[in-house]
């Protein structure tokens, strides 16, 4: 959707995140290269000199007008004047023993969200959050206890790869990988994270390989088959059980979608995009990976192109689950291994500073041991967006 920038209230209703409100400005990083470009024609600006302002932001990662050195002072006003130039605010930043770094930010509104940068030897890839809390409840997730609050802007949502891009730099890297694996599930806020992976991956935005930007989702059939049509990325699902039965105790998204319209829904986005499709599967002890599951997952698989991550449930207070031991962990692998099914152990990163794979519930330093609360997400007054 491109933008309109016309600033009278007439416009409010519509639902392009990209608008100028006439109460509230627009986030600069709601606007990807086009929605520039149109901003610039309407202002009767050059060409060039829109190219130069819009790649201090995809190029040089600036948070300001007034970094941009080669642009003129009234351009850099308007500008200052026209957007909302509020980041979120870095509340902590913890790093891990094994390299990864937690960041808390905290929106303008209040509340807490996280992103985590993952450093790896050959790239570093940032975990980032799609919304504040989650509606999706899965059993195992400690976002999924929080509840929902509401969907993260395109901005906020691009504000976090901004921010852990100039940390990154900081250090002679590139911040190359995005994984929608934080706070949230990202294809329920679908046109925000749509319009936040085509700005990460288009050559005049961020310019990061489509290979390289994976959406995860729990399942949400309609916007699955949507996005093989949106969006230029990968996709992970997390699965994590291949009977309903079991799959809709510990995810109650398999009520509303079962197994057999996910995997319709996944067929038809193997066929749109000819990419292979990742399934993410978490371990749990004593619930989901003995045979019998083994088998359910084989049956399941039949007919992909797949690759399967097993990832040990990592375990959080008041969580009823524990992960299986290395034994049971190895027996599951090797079923698959045997049937040509390739499932690399995933250990997750960042499990010290509660970082890890489903830890996310916006803790601070002095909260991490305990178990996830919805007070914790909101800071001080409680924000307007809230319904
Ligand atoms: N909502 C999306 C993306 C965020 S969750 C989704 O569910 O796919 C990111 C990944 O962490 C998902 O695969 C999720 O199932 C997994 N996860 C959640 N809780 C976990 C836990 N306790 N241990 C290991 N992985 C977990
Ligand atoms: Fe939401 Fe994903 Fe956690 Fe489920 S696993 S509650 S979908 S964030």
């Amino acid at each position: 959707m491109e933008a309109n920038l016309n600033t009278s209230s007439s416009h409010s209703e519509t639902p392009n995140s990209a608008v100028v409100h006439s109460a509230t400005k627009t986030g600069f990083l709601n606007f990807s290269r086009p929605d520039w470009t149109q901003y610039f024609t309407e202002k009767k600006i050059p060409g060039f000199r829109s190219t130069q302002a819009a790649d201090w932001i995809f190029k040089h990662f600036v948070t300001s007008p007034d970094q941009m050195s080669n642009v003129s002072k009234d351009l850099r006003a308007d500008l200052a004047q026209d957007f909302d130039w509020t980041l979120p605010e870095i509340v902590s930043a913890l790093n891990s023993k094994d390299g990864s770094t937690k960041l808390l930010l905290k929106t303008p509104t209040g509340q807490y969200i996280e992103s985590v940068i993952l450093r790896y030897e050959g790239r570093v890839s940032l975990c980032v959050s799609s919304q504040v809390g989650c509606k999706m409840a899965c059993s195992f997730c400690q976002t999924g206890k929080l509840g929902f609050f509401r969907h993260l802007t395109t901005h906020e949502i691009i504000a976090q790869y901004l921010i852990a891009a100039r940390i990154v730099r900081e250090e002679g890297r590139r911040l190359s990988h995005v994984v929608f694996m934080g706070m949230g599930e990202p294809l329920d806020n679908y046109d925000n994270v749509v319009k936040s992976v085509n700005m990460l991956v288009s050559p005049d935005g961020f310019g990061l390989s489509a290979r390289h930007v994976t959406v995860s989702t729990s399942g949400v059939v309609p916007k699955i088959r949507d996005l093989a049509k949106d969006a230029r990325c990968a996709l992970a699902v997390s699965l994590h059980a291949a009977r309903d039965d079991l799959r809709q105790e510990i995810m109650p998204i398999n009520r509303k979608w079962p197994l057999s319209e996910l995997k319709s829904a996944l067929l038809d986005y193997q066929r749109e995009t000819g990419d292979k499709i990742t399934f993410e599967y978490i371990l749990i002890r004593e619930k989901n990976c003995g045979l019998r599951e083994a088998k359910d997952l084989m049956k399941f698989l039949h007919g992909f192109k797949a690759k399967v991550n097993l990832i040990p449930f990592n375990a959080h207070p008041g969580m009823p689950y524990d992960r299986p031991s290395d034994d049971e962990i190895r027996a599951f692998q090797v079923y698959l291994a045997d049937r040509s099914i390739a499932a690399p152990v995933r250990y997750s990163k960042g499990l010290d500073v509660s970082g890890a794979c489903g830890q996310l519930a916006a803790k601070t330093e002095e909260s991490i041991h305990l178990a996830p609360a919805r007070k914790n997400v909101v800071a001080g007054k409680t924000p307007n967006v809230l319904a």
